[in-house]
């Protein structure tokens, strides 16, 4: 459980066809994911009436939490690149795929084989790192969650399929998303990282996997979301959650109407948002001229 990821030296004399494989996937997964999260229309506005054309749970969640922030990302495509902790997250999940995705070709593999410092080098060359994080530190965390998560965790699960788009509509609106993992029972398999102990499963992740029961066949409605926990010392909480009607008919009344609320163009700052600060939003600039106030935290010189 203590064991760290080995360094590229050891990596490359283990490195045969599965790390081959693994950099092929790693290439692929970060074209996939650009397309995923690119800007519904960047960077020109598109026209008033296609902005919500096409939705997924990630876009509804940003409206929800912020329509102005919504508007800058996904509306004027202004840059929003990913903090530190969003890194090692992401680092996180591109290793947990390879490795996922060998299973699923019949392979064993050797977790000392993944390509950590390759895997971290391309997901930290797109980051803009807080003057506050510290990069070293996240990139053992990165290091030592994955191997807590690939030892104790993906060991277990027998996937059925990987990283899998999925795209249909919901109440008349088009959405898509990307299924991290699905096990051969139809389980949604997600892990997610974070800094504190999670008190339970998030409204906004309720209604992800809502939608992910409504655009996959395969999906049971049933889920096990394992939560890696940055702590002093590394956790990991795994829970397991079932999709109800009553989640389901939250994503019947609000794909519909965050469309509406997106073509009426009506884009508030929420300036009460938990994530409205300059740490957590990189569209505070634009936000304070164009509304007014301060958002929290230092502006960087
Ligand atoms: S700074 Fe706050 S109010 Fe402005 S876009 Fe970001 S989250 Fe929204």
């Amino acid at each position: 459980m203590s064991r760290s990821l080995r360094l590229p030296d050891s990596l490359a004399r283990r490195a045969g066809e599965f790390t081959a494989a693994a950099l092929a996937i790693l290439h692929r997964w970060h074209r996939h994911h650009q397309e995923e999260e690119a800007p519904a229309a960047a960077p020109a506005p598109a026209p008033q009436n296609d902005l919500g054309a096409l939705l997924s749970p990630s876009q509804v969640r940003t409206y929800l939490d912020c329509p102005f922030k919504w508007w800058a990302k996904y509306g004027l495509g202004l840059p929003d690149p990913p903090n530190g902790s969003f890194v090692r997250g992401r680092v996180v999940h591109r290793l947990a795929e390879m490795y996922y995705r060998a299973r699923l070709a019949g392979q064993a593999p050797d977790v000392d084989a993944l390509p950590f410092e390759e895997t971290w080098d391309l997901a930290a060359a797109q980051a803009a790192f807080g003057a506050g994080e510290d990069v070293d530190l996240l990139k053992r965390q990165a290091a030592a969650l994955t191997r807590m998560y690939l030892d104790q965790i993906a060991a277990e699960v027998q996937p059925a399929a990987v990283e899998t788009p999925v795209a249909g509509a919901i109440a008349g609106v088009a959405v898509r998303g990307i299924i991290d993992v699905l096990d051969v029972h139809g389980r949604i398999i997600d892990l997610k990282t974070a800094a504190r102990t999670p008190a339970g499963v998030a409204a906004d992740y309720a209604f992800q996997v809502a939608t992910y029961r409504q655009l996959e066949p395969r999906a049971s409605g049933t889920v096990q979301l394992a939560t890696l926990v940055a702590t002093k010392t590394p956790k990991i909480v795994t829970q397991t959650y079932t999709v109800q009607p009553a989640d389901l008919r939250l994503t019947e009344t609000l794909y519909p109407l965050v469309r509406e609320g997106i073509r009426n163009g009506l884009y508030l700052p929420n300036r009460g948002s938990n994530l409205c600060s300059r740490k957590h939003c990189n569209f505070a600039t634009a936000c304070e001229a164009e509304f007014g106030g301060c958002v929290k935290g230092q502006a960087e010189e």
